[in-house]
């Protein structure tokens, strides 16, 4: 029998009362492993009233001491990576090692976060006027909420609660529904690490837990990672709520291929990076963009062969490249979404759909998915597919490549291969998306740079972690004082100012 997850709430988990649930699947057999309780809006009330009374402690701590429990629940995952990937990889159907990638990018945020003490320093000046001194302070909003998406269960939940966290808010998460025992884990680490109860809670739910953090005056702002259609509309509701937002949705990220690159390392890089995680990752990359045609029949045939040699299974084998995909749903979807693609003129060159994995007949799984020769105007090049298929679109030339990933709706990532450094300056100074991979096919920026798209990638302002975060999460106090204090000037009736 499945067994029934909870919330965690006030240090504690707590049952879900609402009497609504979500089945938690195991990718690898489809069988339905646990129910997920999908919270009411009083008991993600309950949550927000438990983070308001935790935050004025914790946020009365020094920055040094809060910055001491983010080190020992750093101590805690790394005692506890195994098992922490094994759950990771059970539910969301990642392989072990690409787990224990996802937790490890989290652990490189929070690793930063020690550094909070420095990045919530103020600035001063002395004398901006007689006896008059100016300073900043950098003061944590309250209670702040994070939304996040199935496919980083471990990474992007700690990309928001760590800066939120050791800049002094109490955080409240809501995990995506589909995997959110990483999540409630990591609840129970921040709690042993030292964390004050009540500071990090998981809500559990759906659409109306989410439009219950929205709407509540007390959740000051709104962190979101998932689908463009859900993070635009969190961001024009919270902003209608009067909240700070930022959200990142999803993606479509090309990788041009310069005739001058190693066909092989680029073949290479779009395997890794267009099937890894089967497709499942906002950085992935979804098209090739090879310039001129001998460049794309020398790397359509390189990809064909590579293709033809991954691995497709269940999570926890060893040797498998990639595993199954989240949901029967969405192996359903992307299987809809290669269909259309060659009634639109796509021509196939591996057909990934109808896998069957012996012994696991009921896993959500897919085979990857080739297409050559898709152009612009296709649904299969326009919209985002999230899974095991990449398309090459052909340029005729680099300002041809460069238009494609430049007016393409979606700007999260991009890459270009080549062994000019002229035309690689050129892309990154012009290419109209946020983050650029030069011979790197996956450029997501380290813990201390920034990560955000462009376009319909990416609504609100600043970036998740790097110094953005600390902005994001802080409220900035500014004082201008007078000492000593007994001057006479008499009243003034006019605007201040420092001649
Ligand atoms: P999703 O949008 O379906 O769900 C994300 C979160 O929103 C979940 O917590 C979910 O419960 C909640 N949600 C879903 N529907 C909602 C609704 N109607 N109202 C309120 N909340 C709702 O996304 P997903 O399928 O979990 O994740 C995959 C998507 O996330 C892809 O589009 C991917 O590109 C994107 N993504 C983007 C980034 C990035 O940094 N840009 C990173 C990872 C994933």
């Amino acid at each position: 029998m499945a067994k029934t997850l909870t919330h965690f709430i006030g240090g504690a988990h707590r049952d879900g009362a609402s009497g609504r649930f979500a089945d938690v699947f195991d990718p690898s057999t489809g069988q339905v492993q646990a129910r997920v309780p999908l919270a009411s809006a009083a008991e993600v009330g309950e949550a927000i009233a438990t983070a308001e009374t935790a935050q004025r402690e914790w946020g009365s701590w020094n920055p040094q001491r809060r910055a001491r429990v983010l080190m020992r629940f750093l101590e805690l995952v790394a005692r506890d990576r195994d098992e922490l990937a094994e759950l990771l990889s059970r539910e969301h159907g990642k392989t072990l090692d690409d787990a224990k990638g996802d937790i490890q990018r989290g652990v490189e945020v929070i690793e930063f976060c020690i550094g909070a003490p420095h990045l919530l320093k103020g600035e001063f000046s002395t004398g901006a006027g007689t006896g008059i001194d100016v300073y900043s302070l950098r003061q944590p909003l309250g209670v702040v909420a994070g939304i996040t998406p199935f496919n980083f269960p471990a990474m992007i939940p700690l990309w928001k609660a760590g800066p939120a966290l050791a800049a002094g808010n109490a955080f409240i998460l809501k995990p995506s529904e589909r995997d959110p025992s990483v999540p409630l884990r990591l609840a129970e680490l921040f709690l042993e690490a030292g964390l004050p109860a009540g500071v990090f809670s998981v809500v559990n739910g759906d659409k109306e837990a989410v439009d219950a953090l929205l709407a509540d005056d007390r959740v000051a702002a709104i962190g979101f990672v998932g689908s463009t259609p859900i993070a635009e509309y969190i961001y024009a509701t919270a902003a209608a709520h009067g909240k700070r937002a930022q959200c990142f949705g999803g993606a479509k990220n090309h990788l041009v291929v310069m005739p001058d690159a190693d066909l092989d390392q680029v073949a290479d890089a779009l395997i890794g990076a267009g099937y890894g995680s089967a497709g499942e990752r906002c950085m992935a990359i979804s098209v090739a963009v090879p310039v001129g045609a001998a460049t794309a029949d020398a790397l359509a045939a390189k990809l064909t062969e590579r293709v033809a040699a991954l691995a497709v299974g269940p999570s926890l084998r060893e040797g498998v490249d990639y595993g199954p995909l989240i949901t029967r749903d969405a192996v359903d979807r992307v299987s809809a979404a290669i269909q259309r693609g060659i009634d639109e003129g796509a021509v196939v060159l591996a057909d990934g759909r109808g896998l069957v994995v012996e012994g696991h007949e009921e896993g959500f799984y897919l085979g990857p998915t080739l297409l050559d020769h898709v152009t612009p105007d296709m649904a299969v090049y326009r919209e985002e597919i999230f899974g095991p298929v990449l398309v090459i679109t052909r340029a005729q030339s680099y300002e041809q490549a460069l238009g494609l990933a430049s007016d393409h709706e979606y700007g999260n990532g991009v890459a270009i291969y080549t062994r000019d450094g002229d035309t690689a300056r050129d892309f990154t100074a012009r290419v109209n998306v946020g983050m650029v991979g030069v011979n790197v096919p996956i450029p997501v920026p380290i813990a201390y740079y920034t990560f955000g798209g462009w376009k319909r990638s990416g609504f609100g302002d600043l970036n998740q972690h790097g110094a953005d975060a600390f902005r994001f999460y802080t409220k900035t106090k500014t004082v201008t004082s007078r000492w000593p204090s007994g001057t006479k000037e008499g009243a003034s009736f006019v605007i201040p100012t420092m001649d």
